[in-house]
């Protein structure tokens, strides 16, 4: 903050290894001065930002991914302190400094060595040929505020700076406190590399308390998080007053559907059936994209029930780091209570197929003390039941949905209210072409797996930087990711009219 390493100040909370309740790290309650913090990152950062071509940002950015890449051991040597397995850090980690990677690349070969962007071409506006209009991209003077959840520290970090930066625009991150001290970590090896101008980069590790209040037009505000918690930052007072440029991510309650064509002993079965399980235990089930509702056709219920609850009762829960642990501890003591509580409202209308929520056996380490969940299985036989549609369990937990045709399976999904990423398993291409129109209004992405393009497919969960990531409604309404689209986000469109040969000048500006 304000380019050097500060003390924050209130009572300190400690935050335990999710593990063994040991203190990693002690997270002040309030930080220094919010206005000052995001003045030095508006007046030092930006200025220094603007001054650089995209070109030469983006090689910033590409000799970032390299420098974090070459400290890897350290950072998967703290994940595995927030419950993370390599599996899982894999996703958090590898995956987001993967993201900085790509965006490096866009930035290098998409975009021009210049600091305007044209926006398409220009429209004649006069008969003559001596007037026109162009759309022109700038980079707003404010700065790019982060705040984002605790289960991606890395690449919630990450995924958001990449955009920022190829935009001009310096990046304040507020990460979540459960898991700051990793986020941390990542930023001292940003500092240690040099590479960044001063000012690019600020970390708020404390409360929130005061950064929203100075924030202006100019600002961006990019938020991960709980349905609530967005919708109160949506509506805060400054943010709503002063037309802060907001985009959400929220929960989201994803399905994954598996084709009325599909019979057991397909290929698509035993696709759905590993998809599933990947879903419920990769990052214990911490991931907004994970499948909370599993669609099956009725037909096939039973079936897929009993694949899947075979394949969980071989699971390792335990230690992560443990080369054979699939499954480690939720981020908290406090958030297993949580995931057990939305567990219990699943369980008042489902019927539960594998797991205990107040049970499990976990190897090489201690069950009270680590924040340890079996994966759970639900199975919800009545079709008018709102909770599976409604609740999200924050962890290894899914519940498996009969259904009867495409059009009932299509309605059901909907009740979800709006969702990230949706997956449809069917070798049956009117199935999924059906199924792909019915659902997409509903959802940010769709994964159509079968057997010709699963062995490439890089699967229902995992956001991908080229493509959108966001959802309508309930996900929160935003839209991140998606390559260039997010650089363009973070920068301010101006319709600048005048003679088509000054127009296109502006290119090399
Ligand atoms: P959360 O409680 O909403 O917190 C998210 C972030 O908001 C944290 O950094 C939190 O800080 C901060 N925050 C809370 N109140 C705030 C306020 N009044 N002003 C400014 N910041 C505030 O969510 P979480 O429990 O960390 O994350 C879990 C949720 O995130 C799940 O529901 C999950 O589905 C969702 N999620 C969505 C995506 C996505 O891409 N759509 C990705 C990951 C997770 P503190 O930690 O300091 O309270």
């Amino acid at each position: 903050m304000g380019g050097r390493w500060r003390d924050g100040g209130g009572p300190a909370r400690p935050l335990p290894d999710a593990t063994t309740g040991e203190t990693v790290a002690l997270l002040p309650s309030t930080g220094p001065d919010p206005a000052a913090a995001l003045a030095y990152a508006r007046d030092v950062g930006g200025p220094a930002l603007r001054a650089l071509t995209f070109t030469q940002r983006a090689a910033i950015l590409k000799a970032l991914a390299r420098h974090l890449a070459a400290q890897l051991d350290d950072l998967v040597a703290l994940s595995t302190r927030t419950g993370a397995t390599r599996r899982d850090t894999a996703v958090d980690v590898d995956g987001g400094i993967g993201t900085l990677a790509v965006y490096a690349g866009k930035g290098a070969r998409e975009l021009p060595d210049a600091t305007v962007l044209l926006d398409g071409d220009a429209e004649p506006l006069g008969k003559g040929g001596t007037f026109a209009g162009q759309h022109v991209y700038t980079s707003r003077l404010g700065a790019a505020v982060q705040v984002n959840a605790f289960n991606f520290p890395v690449w919630g970090m990450l995924e958001k700076l990449a955009p920022a930066f190829l935009a001009g625009m310096p990046s304040v991150v507020k990460p979540a406190s459960q898991t700051a001290y990793l986020t941390e970590r990542v930023v001292r090896h940003i500092v240690e590399s040099g590479l960044l101008p001063d000012g690019a980069l600020s970390l708020w590790c404390a409360g929130p308390g005061g950064l929203l209040d100075t924030l202006t037009a100019q600002d961006t505000l990019s938020f991960t998080g709980s349905a609530a918690t967005a919708f109160a930052l949506r509506t805060h007072p400054v943010v709503a007053g002063r037309s802060v440029r907001f985009n959400a991510e929220a929960d989201s309650l994803n399905c994954a559907i598996l084709g009325p064509d599909v019979r057991a002993g397909d290929p698509e079965f035993t696709l759905y059936v590993d998809q599933l399980v990947t879903e419920m235990t990769v990052k214990a089930g911490q991931k907004c994209t994970a499948i909370r509702r599993a669609f099956v056709p009725a037909a096939l219920a039973e079936s897929v029930t009993d694949a899947v609850a075979a394949r969980l009762a071989a699971t390792v829960v335990g230690d992560p780091g443990r080369p054979d642990t699939l499954v480690g501890p939720l981020a908290s003591l406090a958030q297993r209570d949580e995931v057990r509580a939305a567990a219990g409202r699943l369980a008042r209308v489902a019927k539960l197929a594998f797991g205990d929520p107040d049970r499990v056996d976990v190897s090489g380490a201690d069950a009270v003390r680590g924040a340890f969940l079996s994966p759970l299985l639900l199975r919800c036989d009545d079709a008018d039941a709102a909770a599976p549609h409604e609740v999200e369990a924050f962890g290894p937990v899914c519940t498996l949905l009969p259904y009867s045709d495409v059009d009932g399976v299509v309605a059901a999904a909907a009740r979800g209210g709006g969702s990230l990423a949706g997956s449809i398993v069917t070798h049956d291409p009117d199935v999924a072409r059906r199924l792909v129109a019915g659902l997409a209004s509903g959802h940010g992405r769709l994964l159509v797996l079968d057997r010709d393009d699963a062995a490439e497919s890089t699967g229902h969960g995992i956001a991908m930087p080229q493509l959108l990531h966001g959802g309508p409604g309930r996900a929160g309404g935003g839209e991140e990711l998606g390559g260039l689209r997010a650089v363009r986000h973070h920068m301010h469109r101006t319709a600048v009219q005048g003679h088509p040969d000054f127009l296109r000048s502006l290119a090399a500006t």
